[in-house]
């Protein structure tokens, strides 16, 4: 960034974007600041500004991570309704759940695939995991499908599948590889490495029973029915903030943690 003109706003503030673009490459990190340059450029031309400031950052950082906004996409009131909904049930869960990452920004303006986004961002550069980290991950997750049943009286909506893929990857490392069940006990089920030289796909690498794959999936849907009901509870409990965060979202589109 030395490069460019940083507003004041932004010279402490170097490591929040940091944190929340960990795993980025050096290039990565040059076309990100770029983007906050571009960004900065066009504000110039309207407002007559000097300087790349923390929105410039932020717009640049969605940019690069997601893609741009698509505000010309064609979206319903109600599918936007739903939206906001489903991100107010993540962000309320984000905010509520003791070991859950601090909620970064919740936005219900489209990017690349997704209809909206809730965002949190990691305390510290974490790669081991608690059990009770991953188990508000998998509420958190959840969360955005229970507020659409909840506030829509029990109607789904498939916008939840990515979700749900991510918590049954998840509830299943946790069962099959980090020893997290305590019906299966402290063992790993199911060698990762690939012998693609014998012609061999994963799934035929099973080292386990029929009867331990019951028993996988039955501790798999136990551990993931809990996290639904507890995160439920604790939605039902706050409705009213459910539906403010809603109504807010549907207001001024992004919110961020703080707010
Ligand atoms: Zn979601």
């Amino acid at each position: 960034t030395r490069k460019i003109p940083l507003d004041d706003d932004i010279k402490d503030k170097l490591e929040i974007i940091a944190r929340g673009t960990a795993g980025f490459t050096g290039a990565d990190l040059a076309n990100l600041v770029n983007e906050a340059a571009l960004s900065a450029a066009r504000d110039n031309k309207k407002n007559d500004k000097k300087t790349v400031t923390m929105k410039d950052f932020e717009f640049a950082k969605d940019k690069v991570l997601m893609g741009g906004e698509r505000r010309s996409m064609i979206i319903s009131d109600q599918e936007k309704r739903t939206t906001a909904i489903h991100e107010a049930g993540h962000a309320l869960l984000a905010t509520l759940l003791p070991h859950a990452e601090p909620l970064h920004k919740v936005t219900i303006i489209p990017r690349g695939m997704a209809l909206g986004l809730t965002m949190q961002l990691p305390i510290d550069d974490k790669h081991n995991h608690s059990e009770p980290y991953l188990k508000d991950m998998i509420k958190v997750l959840l969360g955005g499908r229970i507020a659409e049943e909840i506030i829509n009286n029990g109607i789904k909506t498939n916008g939840a599948s990515n979700d749900l893929e991510r918590v049954t990857d998840l509830t299943r490392k946790m069962v099959c590889e980090w020893g997290m069940s305590e019906e299966l006990g402290s063992l790993t089920f199911g060698k990762k490495e690939e012998q693609i030289f014998l012609g061999r796909e994963i799934s035929q690498h099973r080292d386990y029973s029929e009867d331990t794959a019951i028993r996988i999936d039955k501790e798999v849907k136990k551990i993931v029915d809990e996290a639904y009901k507890e995160a439920k509870d604790l939605l039902v409990n706050k409705r009213v903030y459910l539906e403010r965060i809603t109504e807010a979202l549907l207001t001024s589109e992004v919110l961020t943690g703080d707010q």
